[in-house]
């Protein structure tokens, strides 16, 4: 098989032994059908056991491969080394506290991912035996888009104001809580609305939208917020109209 050298330059952070992070580059012979994560993993294979890094299913559907590449957050198994010139530098997310080498810490938005209540809360509970919570297509096309996020949390890596502010709840977050808004079979919009309404929630995003070009999934997160957005302002107003406050 015929193989093109590539210098593949990755940040390198062992806590326990390094005060900072470098760079450290490793030549790699790549083949055409690679993409950036075989050179990883080529890396760990043949040239360097110590180096670190995250992945699972090597076909976008873990989300646990998300990296800064040349620059820009994405995929690792997602991107090809050959739309690459002979040299790729690759460093962990950004805005994110580093773990090692290219694993990050996650915990913050585990937290916030909770926060916004991920999950049906229907308005009654069904047994099993009832069978499922039926809903027809038109419903479902009304939130499928948000239901393909993989938390790869390369919308983070992206987002601006979470990089100014990691009070932010954040793209992914937010787009999920949509998610279940939207969902027919959900009542559980007020339950999540102290949290996606807060200041920290929709109303921080100043709607660049740079998480949704660097999406994997096509998941829209910048849509999704302005959505609640939306829906938001029409639930405040109603509420001052009727003088209950908000929903
Ligand atoms: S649209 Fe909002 S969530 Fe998306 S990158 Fe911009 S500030 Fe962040
Ligand atoms: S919204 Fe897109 S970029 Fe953000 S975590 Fe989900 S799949 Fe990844």
């Amino acid at each position: 098989m015929e193989t093109r050298d590539v210098t593949i330059e990755v940040l390198r952070y062992r806590p326990e032994q390094d005060s900072e992070p470098f760079f450290q580059s490793y030549t790699v012979p790549c083949e055409e059908h690679w993409v950036v994560l075989d050179a990883l993993n080529y890396i760990k294979d043949e040239l360097d056991r110590t180096l670190s890094y995250r992945w699972s299913c090597h076909m976008f559907v873990c989300g646990s491969c998300g990296m800064v590449i040349n620059g820009e957050p994405m995929l690792s198994c997602k991107k090809f080394v050959r739309d690459f010139g002979d040299k790729i530098r690759v460093e962990p997310l950004s805005n994110f506290p580093i773990e090692r080498d290219l694993v990050i810490v996650q915990d913050d938005f585990m937290e916030k991912l909770s926060s916004v209540k991920p999950y049906l809360i229907p308005k009654e509970e069904r047994s099993i035996e009832s069978g499922e919570y039926l809903q027809t297509p038109a419903q479902l096309k009304t939130y499928k888009q948000y239901t393909m996020c993989i938390n790869c949390l390369c919308c983070y890596a992206a987002c601006p104001q979470y990089g100014l502010d990691d009070k932010f709840i954040g793209p992914a977050a937010l787009a999920l809580a949509h998610r279940y808004n939207a969902d027919s079979r959900d009542v559980g919009r007020s339950a999540r609305e102290d949290v996606v309404a807060s200041h920290e929630g929709i109303w921080e995003c100043s709607f660049v939208g740079a998480c949704s070009l660097v999406c994997p999934k096509d998941v829209e997160p910048a849509g999704a917020i302005q959505q609640t957005k939306f829906t938001s302002a029409i639930d405040y107003i109603t509420g001052m109209v009727s003088g209950g406050g908000k929903k």
